[in-house]
């Protein structure tokens, strides 16, 4: 479903991706590993179309991502991507409930609708009654719940989540996974997450590790659907 050929990328003088090879199989939970300054995070934006490649090729879906414009990358992410990231990045000036609406609203639709969809999640994420509070009101875990629901709540294709426990002790880091998970395999959302650490890894399907800006599998390559 989304593939990497021979990804190189440097900036300025520092390469960080030299020759990067990934495939992820559509609904698979994948795990990305590796120390820090290897490139996993650059890795994984060049797959979510954030970065574009020195050379070598992104495919998503079939068709070609690295050579689409800079419109047509971020209609792809608006549309067939979530993401989650390591402190959450919510909109300080907004509520909750409308931080997790936001990827709706971008998408169209209607505020009432979105902000319906967007309270749902508040209950499948253990937040209940946390819609009004702003993102300076929430406890770490919260707000990285916040986000996780703000990545799933458009259904998108792809779950991108780079260290999404990274500031949460690690029974906090477990729940959030539980949930991370569970949510994308409900929803039949594929998931690229990137991880330090062996626990978070151990709720994927598959984990590749990156060293020095190329990709090592551990396990067998997914059949490709
Ligand atoms: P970490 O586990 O610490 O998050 P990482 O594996 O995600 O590390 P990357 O962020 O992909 O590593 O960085 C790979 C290399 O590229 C590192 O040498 C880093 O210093 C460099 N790098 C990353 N982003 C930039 C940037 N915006 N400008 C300059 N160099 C960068
Ligand atoms: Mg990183």
């Amino acid at each position: 479903m989304i593939e990497a050929r021979d990804v190189t990328l440097s900036f300025g003088e520092t390469p960080a991706l030299r020759g990067a090879n990934l495939r992820v199989a559509e609904g698979e939970i994948l795990a990305i590993m590796g120390p820090s300054g290897s490139g996993k995070s650059t890795l994984l934006h060049c797959l979510a179309g954030i970065l574009v490649p020195d050379s070598g090729e992104i495919h998503f879906a079939g068709q070609r991502v690295d050579t689409l414009n800079e419109g047509a990358r971020s209609a792809l992410r608006r549309d067939r991507f979530g993401f989650v990231f390591q402190f959450g990045q919510l909109v300080p000036e907004l509520t909750a409930v409308e931080n997790v609406a936001l990827p709706l609203l971008l998408a169209g639709t209607r505020r009432r609708a979105a902000v319906a969809e967007a309270s749902t999640w508040f209950g499948r994420l253990d937040l209940d009654g946390l819609q009004q509070r702003r993102s300076g009101e929430l406890s770490g875990g919260q707000a990285q719940r916040v986000a996780l629901a703000r990545g799933l709540v458009a259904r998108p294709q792809v779950l991108f989540a780079d260290e999404p426990t990274g500031s949460l002790d690690s029974l906090t880091g477990e729940h959030v996974m539980d949930l991370m998970v569970g949510s994308a395999r409900e929803q039949g959302t594929t998931v690229v997450v990137v991880t330090h650490e062996a626990r978070v890894a151990a709720y994927a399907d598959r984990e590749v590790i990156v060293r020095d800006g190329k990709v090592t599998s551990l396990d067998a390559e997914p059949v490709l659907s």
